[in-house]
């Protein structure tokens, strides 16, 4: 029987990455508070949120002070745009704030209302710059099959992911995708170190291909957040340096998941010791309470967009909006003040990786693997073999609902969960989420007999 709410949500909600016609029979689920790392739905149940929403709840749920510094924002100034050389208070400090955490070769911040956004930024901020540089066909755009960067028609174009590219006719002329360092899935018989570099090399092997004359840049997650936690192997990031070292092409890092602390530190940037042209960041630059995003720009391609460039001729009526810039200051004097981003480094993050990997021993599982506070299982039917639950690609779902119905979210991705919680998540509700992982594993091996 559906509420009335349901019904009002079925006859006009359409909603993003839904099945609306399913999702219509059964009626959504309505989530009504959040309170730390928990939410709660309109029937009463409680659920620790495993995800930090969409990756992006980094302070946790409830910050007063963030609804403080939205209102106290909303009435001295609710709006007023960047354009046409004007800027607010709370715009520039953010920058500034950013520019003060970044990698110390990145200065300047351009915003953007979301992480899409950002990367549509980066595409044209990227063949501006070549044009600017008197290069103007260097306009390729190489990325990795089975990225994740966004669903506007040039994120999602440099994303990777087929289900995506199959709508649309992506992806747009002038992107190219190289092969992904997921090495549980295409390693092989090959070591995690040795699939390590020659998935990097597959860089290489297309700048040859295209011509380094005809590239603009390469874009990255420094691991794959949505594709399911892939973290390259150790061997990958040292690898690509080299070769982007080699090359005149600029490097993006596509930092939405990674930025704001998930590693334990800043930006993965410096978790991996990657110096890019330019970073996308979005998600836990406001812990997700107000949509806000940008690009942090690298002195390198702020000088020619800057200097050489004139006009920009980019941006959006929403760009470093005072209220969303505002509550995105409080959000970060909040994880650097209270120490969030350190204690994840010390003390959280090892913990719940120590206690994840728990998980790897179970029947069902054939790798666990995490990083900072994300972290993914693989599902399997034959640990040995790696092969499969039958039907392939649908374990997730099954494992997901006895999740939802331990009061635990997990995301399915394929046969792949993953986990991404708020970074605030204190060690005992680290030892929850274990325990009700564990009784969901439990559950889908009896599910599968
Ligand atoms: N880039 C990465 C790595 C992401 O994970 C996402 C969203 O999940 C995006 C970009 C797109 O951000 P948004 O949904 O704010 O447009």
């Amino acid at each position: 029987m559906q509420t009335e709410l349901q019904k009002k949500n079925n006859a006009h909600h359409f909603q993003p990455f839904s099945d609306n016609k399913t999702l219509a029979e059964k009626g959504p689920r309505v989530i009504t508070k959040a309170e730390g790392v928990y939410f709660y739905d309109s029937e009463g149940n409680k659920f620790l949120d495993g995800m930090a929403g969409l990756w992006c709840v980094n302070i946790g749920y409830g910050r007063k002070e963030l609804a403080d510094a939205a209102q106290q924002q909303m009435s001295e100034l609710p709006y007023y745009n960047l354009f046409f050389q004007t800027t607010t208070t709370p715009a520039t400090e953010l920058a500034a704030k950013i520019a003060s955490l970044a990698p110390v070769h990145m200065n300047k911040v351009f915003f953007t209302g979301s992480g899409s956004e950002a990367n549509d930024t980066n595409f044209r901020m990227v063949r501006r710059y070549w044009d600017l540089k008197g290069k103007p066909e260097k306009k390729m755009f190489i990325s990795r099959k089975n990225a994740y960067h966004g669903s506007t028609v040039a994120a999602a174009s440099l994303g990777g992911m087929g289900y995506m590219h199959e709508q649309g006719d992506l992806p747009i002329d002038g992107i190219v995708h190289i092969d992904q360092p997921y090495w549980f899935v295409e390693g092989g018989d090959l070591t995690p170190e040795e699939f390590g570099i020659k998935a990097a090399q597959s860089l290489e092997e297309k700048i040859l291909e295209i011509g380094e004359e005809n590239i603009g840049a390469f874009i990255a997650e420094p691991f794959q957040g949505a594709g399911g936690v892939i973290i390259p192997p150790s061997t990958y990031w040292p690898e690509i340096k080299r070769i982007l070292a080699k090359y005149d092409i600029l490097f993006i890092l596509d930092e939405v998941i990674s930025g704001f602390g998930r590693t334990g530190e800043w930006f993965a940037a410096q978790t991996f010791d990657l110096k890019p042209d330019l970073i996308t960041i979005a998600k836990g630059l406001s812990s997700g309470y107000i949509p806000i995003g940008g690009v942090i720009v690298s002195d390198k391609v702020a000088e020619v967009l800057i200097e050489e460039g004139g006009d920009f001729n980019h941006g959006f009526t929403y760009s470093g909006h005072p209220v969303a810039a505002n509550v995105a200051l409080t959000n970060i004097n909040l994880l650097d003040s209270e120490g969030i981003v350190d204690q994840v480094k010390a003390k959280t993050a090892p913990y719940l990786q120590q206690r994840w990997q728990e998980l790897a021993d179970h029947p069902i599982v054939g790798e666990a693997r995490g990083l900072g506070m994300v972290a993914a299982i693989e599902l399997v039917g034959n640990k040995i073999t790696r092969e499969r639950l039958e039907p392939e690609t649908k374990g997730g779902g099954v494992c997901r609902d006895y999740a939802v119905s331990n009061g635990l979210v997990m995301r399915p991705c394929g046969d792949t969960m993953i986990i991404s919680p708020p970074l605030v998540i204190s060690e005992k509700e680290i030892d929850e989420l274990i325990a009700k992982a564990k009784l969901t594993l439990d559950q889908t091996a009896a599910h599968y007999g």
